[in-house]
């Protein structure tokens, strides 16, 4: 049977004043029903534009490649047909419930009709679905708190109200884009929680969009760390923690906050910032902020400044990564062992 999802060589383009930007370029990945992708970068990695280019919700970027929902092709759909889809067959989330909840009409009447629009379903089976499906997620007192406003929720609760109105029509693949970000650490984890729980109750294909190898860690099956709107590596989360096989993902991993650190050593961040997407580089996106490369031979650094990296298959379980050096000498993780000039 075909994945859940499958995108190939997705490509998403926006015309700006200054000239085309290419914010996602030759990304593929597929979701299984029942599995977790977790797709890592800082901003303006590409990340959040590809979730939303899966939804057809890209305002006005031009889509080219693939994405296909259970084999069913969604590039070039109508909008029609997309929002018959966007909530019976797929949903998503996001860091901010306020901004998708209405001030003005109670969280139960917004579930009600989010479903009664998708179901053609009557006032009344709807008002039931709404407080139904708030219990569900974890909300007390449903009925009651059904009848509420957005603001009389708190930032954890409005979170639960969202993935009761992603689910109530039963959607197969869930995106949610930073979920947790705007959260306190407990909250945070309780909502992850629930969606690894709705996740497995339900058989849901999750696409978890996030900066944070922390949250990857916690919910993700397969992991896709995205730079400069690229795929920089592809892995399944075990092998990506036992030895990430690119510069990047190393910077991510050394400046996780680490449990066992007993010294003060503070939080390494990747020095740099992120690279243009105006004016791409010719070579890899991390060439300038990249240690392996600057450890590397006038040579290799050459080849890293002028010549693109492909998405290579790498040795040690199911694994690919866009790096010259990433096959060389074992993983990025042995940086210190490449021979300097
Ligand atoms: Fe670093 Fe070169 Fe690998 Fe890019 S290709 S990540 S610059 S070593
Ligand atoms: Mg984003």
């Amino acid at each position: 049977a075909a994945p859940l999802l499958e995108v190939r060589d997705l490509r998403v383009t926006f015309t700006t004043p200054r000239g085309p930007v290419r914010a996602v370029d030759s990304l593929g990945f597929t979701v299984e029903a029942g599995r977790t992708l977790g797709i890592v970068g800082e901003s303006g990695s590409g990340k959040s534009v590809t979730s939303l280019a899966v939804m057809g919700l890209h305002r006005g970027a031009e889509v080219g490649g693939s994405i296909a929902l259970a084999g069913q092709e969604l590039t070039g759909m109508s909008e029609k047909e997309l929002s018959r889809l966007r909530g019976r067959k797929m949903a998503m989330i996001f860091q901010d419930p306020l901004s998708s909840l209405h001030p003005y009409y109670t969280v139960g009447e917004q579930i009600a009709e989010h479903f009664r629009v998708h179901f053609k379903a009557g006032r009344a089976a709807a008002r039931k679905r709404a407080v139904d499906m708030l219990g569900e997620v974890g909300i007390p007192e449903p009925a009651r708190r059904a009848g509420e406003y957005p603001h009389q929720f708190s930032g954890g609760m409005r979170q639960r109200a969202m993935i009761a109105m992603a689910l109530a029509c039963e959607p197969d693949l869930l995106i949610a884009d930073e979920p947790t970000t705007a959260l306190d650490v407990t909250v945070q984890a309780q909502i992850l929680e629930l969606i690894a729980r709705l996740q497995q109750e339900r058989g849901l294909g999750v696409v978890m969009i996030t900066h944070d190898l922390g949250v990857v860690a916690r919910v993700a099956h397969e992991v896709l760390v995205m730079y400069g709107g690229r795929a920089a590596e592809q892995a399944g989360v075990d092998e990506l923690f036992a030895g990430p096989a690119h510069p990047y993902t190393r910077g991510l991993l050394d400046s996780l906050p680490r449990l066992d650190d007993a010294d003060d050593e503070p939080l390494r961040a990747i020095p740099g910032s992120p690279p243009s997407l105006l004016t791409p580089a010719p070579g890899c996106a991390f060439a300038p902020r990249c240690g392996l490369a600057a450890a590397a031979t006038p040579q290799q650094r050459g080849r890293c400044a002028g010549e693109r990296p492909e998405l290579l298959p790498q040795g040690g379980g199911p694994r690919a990564a866009a790096c010259h050096l990433a096959g060389a000498g074992g993983s990025a993780a042995t940086a210190e062992s490449v021979p300097t000039p």
